[in-house]
């Protein structure tokens, strides 16, 4: 949902055709407030766009420092006083060319950017009190409808995500229906930050990193016994699918390119570049040379993969346990 939510804001009409889901539409409205926050607090910062994503919403705004952690608690308290006053979303449809004019005024100049992209005669704003944004919408009907959020960090970010536009601040908050649902989604946050695998990969000596292969993790025993044991569980479900392995040592069948991008999928997919490894893989996956999925359990200087089976996959035999059975 986040790239499309994105895409929508980047290339809005003035009439809103998405999904009008209730939590999409609090998120997105929840990112407006806090734009409007933001601008109360800092004047002189300029919005860029505040989609709905996953789990949540975000904001990007162009400002020359980072947000602080007291500053995002502050920008929170102004958002909570704008939802108490309970100010309608107000939407206004515009010329084009008066949209342009209006936020060249007010210095706005990613709005002016994204509406030089826009072909539509007409684009709709919308207001809520002091603050009004270029938007499709939909929104909810008045600030008061958000109940439950909370701003939970800020990063850098470049406009439309590209290196050689300017970096912006973005800031990442979660909207929810009820209290309830949003005590549930910060208590599940908690749980997976304690089964982060950097922290348990510290404490239960699981694996290392060295400079000689930056960002590759070297497995210690205690890792190896669960590397082992997902093998084992990848293999028996690959066997019981009726697929047969073989084993490619660097061959003519890969490129010098493929070979290294591979080597590092296998090695850990943690420092994998998916955008450029994507090709590669789809390709030997199109060829029937590969399933990525049993990848993991290659040694270091082999690259193992699963062949697909060559003829229809057969029907899955009953596991270990059932056949015993
Ligand atoms: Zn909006």
């Amino acid at each position: 949902m986040a790239a499309a939510e994105e895409d929508r804001h980047l290339r809005l009409t003035g009439e809103f055709d998405c999904d009008a889901t209730p939590l999409a539409t609090l998120r997105h409205s929840t990112s407006h407030v806090m734009a409007q926050a933001v601008k109360r607090l800092f004047p002189e910062v300029k919005v860029a766009i505040g989609p709905a994503i996953d789990d949540g919403f975000y904001y990007d705004f162009a400002k020359a420092e980072p947000f602080t952690p007291e500053d995002l608690a502050r920008i929170e308290d102004v958002m909570r006083e704008i939802v108490k006053a309970n100010v309608p979303f107000e939407r206004q449809e515009l010329a084009r060319a008066d949209a342009v004019a209006f936020f060249e005024k007010l210095g706005e100049r990613f709005k002016v950017e994204i509406l030089h992209g826009i072909e539509a005669p007409t684009v709709s704003l919308y207001k809520q009190g002091d603050f009004i944004d270029l938007c499709r919408g939909p929104h909810v009907r008045a600030t008061g409808e958000i109940k439950a959020f909370k701003l939970l960090s800020s990063s850098g970010a470049y406009w439309r995500g590209d290196e050689k536009n300017p970096m912006l601040q973005r800031i990442y908050g979660t909207a929810w229906l009820s209290q309830e649902d949003l005590d549930k989604y910060l208590w599940r946050l908690e749980e997976a930050k304690k089964r982060d695998h950097r922290k348990l990969g510290r404490e239960l000596d699981l694996f290392d990193f060295y400079d000689v292969a930056p960002g590759a993790p070297f497995w210690l025993p205690n890792g190896m016994i669960l590397v082992r044991e997902l093998e084992k569980f990848a293999r028996e479900r690959l066997d019981a699918q009726g697929y047969r392995h073989s084993a490619y040592t660097a061959s003519q069948e890969l490129t010098a390119d493929e070979v290294r991008l591979l080597g590092s999928y296998v090695r850990g997919p943690r420092i994998w570049d998916a955008a450029a490894l994507l090709p590669t893989v789809t390709r030997l996956t199109n060829l029937g040379l590969i399933t990525p999925v049993s990848a993991t359990g290659a040694a270091m200087r082999r690259l193992s993969f699963t062949r697909l089976p060559a003829r229809a996959v057969p029907p899955p035999r009953a596991c270990r346990r059932h056949r015993a059975g």
